[in-house]
């Protein structure tokens, strides 16, 4: 299959190629670091210029080796063996929490489909009905004394035997029983969903970027790029459970805010195919394009505590939210210094350079918007719209 890079503007991949023909020849020359063997770890002297990203990180790169074992080298170690599981293991997580969320949140569809009732939350509701907070909670979205004084007395008969307490209880079966189908309603899932969905892609092509990327130029070229569109989807996604669940009521707003920043998600897809975009220089805008999509999330949280800021779920999923910033925030920062491989060269190369802190804090930033998502299913799935 024709590479990509072929096809790209010639005119920008050499300038882009230009200063890389004398390094080129080093390699041969160099790339005896570790041993004769056939695939040795080299220094980062020795590498062609479209692997040199981080002159703070020395030794233990893998440069052009042949398919089969860049693959298997998933299980050896080298400077990228932990960019490589700290994103795999972040991926199966996610897997295992999709199969989770599956189990515990069916879809409506499923929920149509079986057409039965939850008797466990049938029960609970049914032995929590005198709580003065379920009759509150109750009475402010379907109007409680209504429901009764409509639906439910009405349709009673009474025997003359019957005491104040056997009405009563009877009273209180039937509201019930009125009321549980209601209860189990359930919002749309697909932005939930889809949030998953983005960050398991985000996280399986960043893991395949660092394990394939060393094996060419071709492959380093189309990996990065999948690598972008990755974290680009994370984000986007990350936006849909917030947007739609907030503004499920409010279709102007939804159709907004979701148009928005799916455009904007594309746009960036879109600038990063550029081949100059790749360049070290382009280090800080990189990072500065994906912070600038990620703060655009404040406008919509902003407004979402404007309208709902009184309800304790909103402020739990609104808490996760910023919790979720302050990691992402963080692993931008530590991406764009390199910190701590700057302050001791050579010394991180292993084990603790910033791009592993990089994927663990988004791995702890995606999970933190997990815990979101699910405070948005529950909030609607009860209240409704
Ligand atoms: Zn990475």
């Amino acid at each position: 299959m024709a590479c990509v890079v072929e096809n790209s503007s010639l005119a920008s991949r050499h300038a882009f190629m230009k200063d890389c023909s004398p390094i080129k020849e080093k390699v041969t020359k160099k790339r005896r670091f570790v041993d004769e063997s056939k695939c040795p770890l080299v220094e980062y002297d020795s590498l062609p210029c479209y692997q040199k990203h981080n002159e703070f990180i020395i030794k233990y790169y893998r440069s052009e080796w042949p398919l089969r074992e860049t693959i298997l080298s998933i299980f050896s170690i080298h400077n990228e063996t932990l960019n490589v599981w700290t994103h795999l293991i972040g991926f199966f997580i996610f897997l295992s929490l999709t199969v989770f969320a599956t189990m515990n949140f069916p879809t409506s569809l499923q929920k149509t489909q079986s057409e039965t009732i939850d008797i466990h939350r049938f029960n609970k509701l049914n032995t929590s009905l005198h709580s003065s907070e379920v009759i509150s909670t109750l009475s402010s979205n379907w109007n409680l004394p209504n429901l009764i004084a409509d639906f439910v007395l009405p349709h009673r008969s009474y025997q003359p035997n019957e005491t104040t307490a056997s009405i009563l209880w009877g009273v209180k079966e039937d509201v019930t029983n009125i009321i549980a189908p209601l209860m189990d309603r359930q919002t749309t899932r697909w932005p939930f969903f889809a949030f998953m969905s983005g960050a398991m892609f985000c996280l399986l092509m960043s893991s395949l970027c660092h394990l394939l990327s060393c094996h060419s130029h071709c492959y380093d070229y189309v990996m990065l790029r999948l690598d972008y569109t990755g974290i680009s989807s994370l984000i986007v996604t990350s936006f849909y459970p917030l947007v739609f669940y907030s503004f499920m009521c409010d279709p102007f707003f939804r159709n907004l805010y979701m148009s928005f920043i799916t455009l904007f998600g594309v746009a960036t897809v879109l600038v990063s195919l550029v081949p100059i975009f790749q360049t070290p220089e382009f280090r800080p805008a990189r990072a500065g394009l994906f912070v600038c999509m990620g703060v655009s999330g404040l406008v919509p949280i902003l407004h979402k505590m404007i309208l709902f800021g009184d309800r304790a779920e909103v402020v739990e999923s609104t808490g996760y939210e910023l919790l979720m910033g302050l990691f992402y925030a963080l692993g931008v920062v530590v991406y764009a210094a390199r910190i701590p491989e700057r302050w001791l060269p050579g010394k991180f190369d292993l084990i603790g350079h910033s791009h592993q802190w990089f994927h663990v804090l988004v791995v702890a930033g995606a999970y933190t918007h997990y815990l979101a998502g699910t405070v948005y299913l529950k909030w609607r799935d009860v209240e409704g719209c």
